[in-house]
């Protein structure tokens, strides 16, 4: 046979359409994306080194620091997903046999737990169950005995839908000369921070939460107490692609005359960022806060009165409620899909088998939606009560 000659057809399934189904998205992410963004994203791809890109980078930067309340000149957003931004804050700050200090009460710790065993730094944990959060007290004893370098954090813990205090610990990482690195992923635009103002050295978020985004962008800031240990490390950080001495570069935060290729960044997803940032600038943080605080308490009124069980210090835009005793939660989650053609999840990493999630985030918070939820809920109660144990 001729080298030249295919012997795989094409694949019957691409000769096929594609076909996305009409979903409500709420679970903890993504969240439906509202026209105005879906537009955004489709518009024409221009290359990612003109400079209307860079004006677009140049307002996405803006929008994020906004976001964020900060007035850091390192704020960029990553090509990736959150995990991009979570991997870009421990590679560059951290080199390897450094102790790192993390708070885990839910699946996020343990992933930057590992992200920073694997780069070898020396990883200390402070564990609690989902649900459970650490007092300034215990993190200041922690961080005393182990000396860290980074103490990590997640603000909105969305396997457990507990929202974090952060109040009063980056002045103690201050103290201790240690970076207060803090996920935001699950809580941006629905929860406030103050990055500036809570002295938190890096923070990262996601694009697909409240900000209604599609996946894969990551928005990421860092002081210049983080600028400092970054830029005056011994060794490069692990990864090429998470370079911020190359990233600060490509966003035009590095001071220098020209940008040069670094790589491609995702350019529909970059209009599409802007777009969501546009979108809560124009509305406001303290008016998301609040319509995430209103349809929560409205949520969480109707889910007691379907005699279901809620947490502590909730996260307003993911909700986590007790599974009921004598349900499946895998069956109830199928038939709220089947029947409401409705995401909502299970818990996630320790959280599993302990709780089911409902997300309502940016767009999708809404009352109606919130009803929508409930009507689904107590339809799978009434048609789910398990008959075997
Ligand atoms: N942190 C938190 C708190 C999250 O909720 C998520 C996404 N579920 C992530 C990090 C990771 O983000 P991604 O899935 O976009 O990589």
């Amino acid at each position: 046979r001729s080298m030249s000659s295919v012997t795989i057809p094409p694949p019957a399934c691409m000769l096929r359409p594609l076909e996305v189904p009409l979903r409500y998205l709420f679970g903890p992410g993504p969240s439906n994306v509202p026209p105005r963004i879906l537009a955004a994203g489709s518009r024409p791809i221009i290359g990612h080194l003109h400079p209307e890109m860079y004006e677009i980078m140049n307002d996405i930067k803006k929008g994020i620091q906004y976001a964020f309340q900060t007035e850091n000149n390192m704020t960029i957003a990553m090509s990736g997903s959150g995990h991009a931004a979570m991997e870009c804050a421990v590679f560059n700050t951290v080199e390897p046999g450094e102790s790192v200090l993390i708070a885990i009460n839910g699946i996020w710790g343990e992933r930057v737990a590992e992200i920073a065993e694997r780069m070898g730094a020396n990883v200390q944990r402070m564990v609690k169950t989902p649900g459970g959060y650490f007092t300034n007290t215990e993190i200041e004893q922690a961080i005393k005995k182990h000396k860290p370098v980074l103490f990590f954090l997640t603000h909105g813990e969305s396997s457990a839908g507990l929202c974090h205090p952060v109040d009063g610990i980056g002045d103690i990482c201050r103290k201790h000369d240690c970076l207060f690195l803090v996920d935001t992923v699950a809580s941006l635009g629905a929860a406030p921070i103050f990055m500036d103002k809570q002295n938190i050295d890096i923070l990262y978020s996601g694009s697909q939460k409240a900000l209604n985004a599609p996946p894969g962008t990551a928005p990421i800031s860092f002081n210049d107490r983080a600028c400092h240990k970054m830029f005056n490390r011994k060794t490069k950080p692990v990864s090429y692609l998470f370079d911020m001495t190359h990233l600060s570069n490509y966003w035009g935060c590095d001071g220098k005359p020209a940008r040069v290729y670094h790589h491609t960044g995702p350019v529909s997803g970059f209009f599409a960022l802007r777009e969501s940032l546009a979108i809560l600038a124009e509305r406001g943080l303290e008016e998301s806060w609040k319509k995430h605080k209103e349809v929560a308490a409205y949520l969480y009124r109707g889910l007691e009165d379907l005699g279901l069980k809620l947490f502590d210090l909730r996260l307003p835009s993911v909700t986590t409620i007790a599974i009921p005793e004598g349900y499946d939660w895998r069956e109830m989650l199928t038939y709220i899909m089947k029947h409401h053609h409705m995401e909502m999840t299970g818990g996630l990493g320790p959280s599993i088998g302990m709780v089911m999630r409902i997300g309502l985030m940016g767009y999708n918070c809404e009352k109606t939606n919130a009803d929508m939820a409930l009507h689904a809920l107590a339809d799978a109660l009434k048609n789910c009560k398990k008959s075997k144990p």
